[in-house]
């Protein structure tokens, strides 16, 4: 059984800030930026592609309440959600989750987007990839 599992069936420890009848969100144990959080649903699936709708847009109301709950208590209304979709993004933990990450002026948690000049025929190539 895997990590997030045993803690939904209360096998492990966690620190649960928010539950509904589908899903729970605990802080992380390796906080990011103070009051990282996890959402995640207590049915097993192994990565977003892999959720039903449903359950999705049910995540996607819970991003937003518990962003609700972590800025009432902690005083900003800064966040990165963060979704890791399958283990060459970074994900390591096999059962879906999206991060809550609140974000503080001067904190230390880096988004590693590079930006890059745009180049335009490469786009437009890559759109016809991608659309055609
Ligand atoms: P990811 O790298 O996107 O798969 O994220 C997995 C996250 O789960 C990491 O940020 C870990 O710190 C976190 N994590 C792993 N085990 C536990 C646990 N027992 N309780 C809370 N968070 C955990």
């Amino acid at each position: 059984m895997c990590v997030f599992c045993k803690i939904i069936n209360g096998e492990i420890p966690s620190f649960k800030i928010y539950e509904t009848e589908d899903l729970v969100a605990f802080l992380d144990i390796s906080q990011a930026t103070k009051g990282h959080t996890l959402i995640v649903p207590k049915k097993h699936f192994e990565n977003l592609l892999a959720l039903d709708e449903e359950t999705l847009k049910k995540i996607s109301v819970a991003q937003k309440e518990v962003a609700n709950i972590l800025s009432k208590k902690l005083g900003t209304s800064a966040f990165n959600f963060v979704n890791n979709c399958g283990s060459v993004a970074g994900q390591s933990v096999m059962h879906v989750h999206f991060h809550v990450i609140p974000r503080y002026e001067n904190d230390d948690f880096k988004m590693h987007i590079v930006e890059h000049e745009p180049n335009f025929e490469e786009l437009a190539k890559l759109h016809k990839e991608i659309t055609e």
